[in-house]
């Protein structure tokens, strides 16, 4: 093995060194089948890495972390490649990508604590099928759900649709296994609904995307299983009027409330092109539209009585101007189908700029006309695309080119639309990543709109856990 004077080994030796720890399956060469880990979902980012490491225990992952900190080789962790921010995606060619695809190993489900400890590898909807195995609701809910990893739901502090009533995932996280920068394993899986020993140190790693080492495992929180669902499909004129509506759905409801989801009219006219399977559930277009789902333990059937006396309320008020109520599974699925098409229906209607924005919830209303106008002043023509997570103040932005424009020459226009959308979301005391994460996508927005105190605090962390700066590096901070 050829060492450097300064101990330094060289990438071939690395690689010899991790085909000897991983063995046959566990480093991937080839390079058509290392184009699945180099480029993001969307084809965004497109990485350049040589080597993919498949690790398949908490000790493999340390040992290849302590063969590139050797060779002072770039390690990038990746889960199931779903993360839209390129966070998965090495900038640097000599980086390793670290997959933890092999790692999904259930490790324990407590019910009397309702807890579950998994893999980080461990798919979205493999927990949420444990979980249901012994009648509990692990609730993070995500259109990726079949492929994104807990570990990469962990590293984005990911949301979903479930967010109104149990949280994002750090609020269903009890404790975390991780492998720090220089390959020492901390064991922090701890099933405690208080700790307060210290430093909760599970908290630097959620939401870290990597940059402070690779998160192995998670002991999660899990929920009753409600036996009584109800879901609605509203139309409403304003988003002033789909706030309305959930607060009075929220002051009826309390907590049971899970989802409020707001689309637009160009949203559902786009879906319904993606999924030509699924029809609108109304015969007239309207201009916005709310998917509304409550949840709980009584009698099945109550709840649904109940969302059917607010929206006759609110119909005869005039705040709802159409809607209807799921009668079925089936039926509850194809409305849901609507509203997780999102994505689907975006590529249909054409390559739009994406924001991933939060503000509070009293200024959801003034961020969306505010964007909508400064943007039509700016880009004549350019056509709104907007949905999110309004029980969270969090809406995907996504205005879409003007008709005739290309989309590369929109996307030229990207730092300019940008700044117009995230000037507002600041003003608004907001954030610019509400739950995608940061990754290569927004790192400069980052640096622009944060303080500098914070920014001081995020490179001191940084620095102390992970001095050579091997660890997703170019990720968040610089
Ligand atoms: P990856 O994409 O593989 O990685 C994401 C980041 O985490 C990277 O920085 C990576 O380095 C890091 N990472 C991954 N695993 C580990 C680990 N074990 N240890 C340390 N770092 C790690 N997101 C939402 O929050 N809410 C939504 O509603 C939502 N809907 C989506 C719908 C669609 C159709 C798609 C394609 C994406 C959606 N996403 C959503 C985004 C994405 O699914 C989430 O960000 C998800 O949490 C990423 O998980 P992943 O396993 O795919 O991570």
């Amino acid at each position: 093995m050829f060492v450097t004077s300064t101990g330094e080994i060289h990438l071939d030796d690395l690689v010899e060194r991790l085909r000897a720890l991983l063995g046959p399956q566990g480093l991937i060469e080839r390079e058509a089948e290392l184009e699945r880990y180099n480029v993001s979902i969307e084809g965004m980012f497109r990485g350049r890495a040589r080597y993919v490491a498949r690790p398949s225990s908490t000790a493999e992952v340390a040992a290849v972390v302590n063969a590139c900190q050797a060779a002072r080789i770039p390690i990038v962790p990746q889960g199931g490649n779903t993360g839209l921010a390129g966070g998965a995606q090495p900038i640097d060619p000599r980086s390793v990508i670290v997959s933890m695809e092999r790692l999904r190993a259930l490790r324990a489900i407590d019910p009397d604590n309702d807890t579950i400890t998994v893999d980080a590898g461990m798919t979205l909807a493999e927990v949420q099928s444990h979980a249901a195995s012994v009648d509990r609701l692990f609730p993070l809910s995500l259109a990726s759900e079949g492929s994104c990893q807990i570990g990469g739901n962990l590293s984005t502090n990911a949301g979903g649709t479930q967010v109104l009533r149990y949280g994002n995932i750090r609020a269903l996280t009890l404790g975390l296994e991780a492998v720090l920068p220089d390959g020492t394993v901390w064991n922090g899986l701890r099933g405690l609904r208080k700790d307060s020993a210290g430093y909760d140190l599970k908290h630097l790693f959620i939401g870290a995307e990597g940059t402070l080492g690779i998160i192995t495992a998670a002991t999660l929180r899990v929920f009753p299983r409600p036996r009584d669902i109800a879901t609605a499909l509203v139309a409403v004129s304003t988003p002033g009027d789909a706030l309305k509506l959930l607060h009075r759905t929220r002051q009826r409801l309390g907590d049971s409330l899970s989802a409020f989801e707001l689309m637009r009219r160009e949203c559902m006219k786009w879906v319904l092109v993606a999924l030509p399977d699924e029809r609108s559930p109304f015969t007239e277009e309207c201009p916005w539209y709310v998917l509304i789902e409550t949840s709980g333990h009584d009698e099945p059937g109550m709840l649904r009585s109940a969302i059917e006396e607010i929206l006759s309320e609110a119909t005869e008020t005039g705040l709802v101007t159409d809607g209807v109520i799921a009668t079925s599974e089936a039926q509850r699925r194809r409305l849901w189908a609507l509203r997780e098409g999102q994505a689907d229906a975006q590529k249909a209607g054409g390559a739009g700029i994406k924001h991933d924005i939060s503000v509070p919830l009293s200024r959801v209303t003034d961020f969306i006309e505010r964007a909508d106008s400064a943007l039509v002043r700016a880009i004549p023509g350019i056509r709104p695309f907007a949905f999110g997570h309004l029980g969270d103040g969090n809406i995907h932005y996504n205005p879409m080119p003007p008709v005739g424009v290309t989309p590369d020459a929109f996307a030229e226009r990207r730092n300019e639309v940008n700044r117009i959308v995230h000037d507002i979301v600041a003003d608004l005391g907001g954030s610019i990543s509400a739950e995608h994460g940061v990754g290569q996508l927004r790192r400069s927005e980052l640096t622009y709109y944060k303080s500098p105190v914070e920014l001081h605090a995020f490179k001191t962390l940084k620095k102390a856990f992970d001095p050579h700066n091997l660890m997703n590096p170019g990720k968040i901070v610089t």
